[in-house]
């Protein structure tokens, strides 16, 4: 497994995969892998000649005050579960030579990034579709596996990829949950015992209004208003049923939806949601 660190040493390993007949699977991360990112790498082993896993705490999708200095680094660890999963490449670029002093260049998706973790983290997208941008100029991905935890990022990579002719299939892979239900995420290691079981009222909350659209519940409100109240001793960002293409509000859910949840536990911020399709 080779372990690339620029974009020249990225761009030169990937243009040999091709020479050779290749197809080239890319798995986007900013490290501390769990359950959630190795389901993403295994469908790339699967599904794809080689593969490449980036690993790169992006700055420019942190806000000044948000947990970039925090943010857990695992490299090492990262590395074996890697290895461990068949993976060719590792791309872990240093921040200078993803953004050198000069960098000016950033890449808007509107409408898509407009409600959600757009309203309340004002770079973040932005930020995402930058990196996923510059991540598939230098791997030239066949494809690029995402994860359904990250709805909304997820429709943003899909409308700029159509958008801006990137012809990369993007392959998306369902939320992977502990046993409880709570959604992996890298943030949850930042939890204490007792904020990890708060944690657990947002996937409740998130089942319990599956089973009223299950039963037939069509009305965004009501559905907004059984969520909002199970997540108690969160601080609730949003509760939002929103169309799954565009990522806009809903009244009454007529087709795809995502219900989504933001909410802080502390310090902590985190994300959930569930896909329904009526
Ligand atoms: P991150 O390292 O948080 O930027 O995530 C990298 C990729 O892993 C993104 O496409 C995420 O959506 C995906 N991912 C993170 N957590 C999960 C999860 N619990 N289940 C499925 N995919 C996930």
């Amino acid at each position: 497994m080779m372990v690339l660190d620029t974009p020249e040493a990225m761009r030169t390993w990937s243009r040999e995969q091709r020479a050779a007949g290749k197809t080239i699977g890319l798995v986007p991360t900013m490290g501390a892998l769990h359950e959630g990112h190795l389901s993403l790498i295994r469908a790339s082993v699967a599904e794809c000649d080689v593969t490449v896993a980036s690993i790169f705490v992006n700055p420019t999708q942190f806000g000044p005050n948000e947990d970039l200095e925090a943010y857990p680094r695992t490299f090492d660890s990262d590395k074996s579960k890697c290895e461990e999963l068949g993976i060719d490449a590792i791309y872990a670029p240093k921040p200078d030579s993803m953004y050198p002093q000069g960098y000016a260049t950033y890449v808007e998706v509107e409408r898509v990034s407009d409600h959600l973790c757009g309203a309340s983290r004002p770079v973040f997208f932005r930020g995402v579709a930058t990196v996923v941008a510059k991540l598939f100029n230098v791997v030239e991905p066949d494809r690029a596996y995402f994860g359904q935890k990250d709805a909304q990022q997820c429709a943003v990579i899909r409308r700029m990829v159509h958008d801006l002719d990137f012809g990369i299939e993007i392959v998306e892979m369902p939320i992977v949950r502990e046993p409880d239900g709570l959604a992996m995420s890298s943030r949850n290691a930042y939890l204490s015992d007792n904020e990890r079981s708060v944690a657990l009222n947002i996937s409740k909350a998130l089942f319990a209004a599956r089973e009223q659209l299950d039963a037939g519940e069509r009305n965004a409100q009501t559905i907004r208003e059984l969520i909002t109240a199970g997540l108690a001793g969160l601080t609730i960002d949003y509760v939002e049923v929103v169309d799954a293409d565009d990522i806009q509000p809903v009244d009454r859910i007529y087709g795809p939806v995502f219900i989504a949840v933001g909410a802080w536990l502390g310090k902590t911020r985190l994300i959930d949601n569930i896909a329904f399709t009526p």
